[in-house]
């Protein structure tokens, strides 16, 4: 999927991408271009955050990653290949996200695309609040 669609667009193959996107495609969570960065920078030290960074916009261009913001003013990304589709709740006080998938949901959607005469392509929806330990006593 990534080769073919780097070849559509003639970017060569490269060794720096292949260690972004190994890097990126063993942690299996919501991860910044910085976060990433700190990562690969012990064994590939000549990586930069702009590359780092235009790579994930690249990987989610293609599908195989997904950008969410989660509350933060970072852009975060997370695997989209071989991950079935789910939405997030972030707590707003510590930064936990619960993924979830309600069918429910994802069916008022389609109806809303169609009766506005839309293809729903993507949605992505975050609900923030506290989570049960932020919230205060009552
Ligand atoms: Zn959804
Ligand atoms: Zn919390
Ligand atoms: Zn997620």
């Amino acid at each position: 999927m990534l080769a073919s669609f780097l070849a559509e667009r003639k970017l060569k193959k490269s060794k720096r991408r292949d260690a972004i996107l190994s890097a990126f495609l063993a942690m299996e969570t919501h991860v910044t271009a910085e976060e990433l960065h700190r990562v690969l920078s012990a064994e590939h030290p000549g990586i930069g955050l702009a590359t780092v960074y235009r790579n994930l916009k690249l990987l989610a261009s293609c599908g195989l990653a997904k950008q969410v913001s989660l509350g933060g003013k970072a852009a975060r990304f997370e695997h989209a290949f071989r991950h079935r589709h789910h939405d997030h709740l972030v707590c707003s006080r510590c930064g936990k996200v619960v993924e979830f998938l309600d069918s429910e949901i994802e069916r008022r959607q389609e109806s809303i695309a169609s009766r506005h005469d839309f293809t729903l392509e993507s949605h992505t929806l975050e609900i923030h609040g506290l989570c049960g330990s932020c919230r205060p006593p009552r």
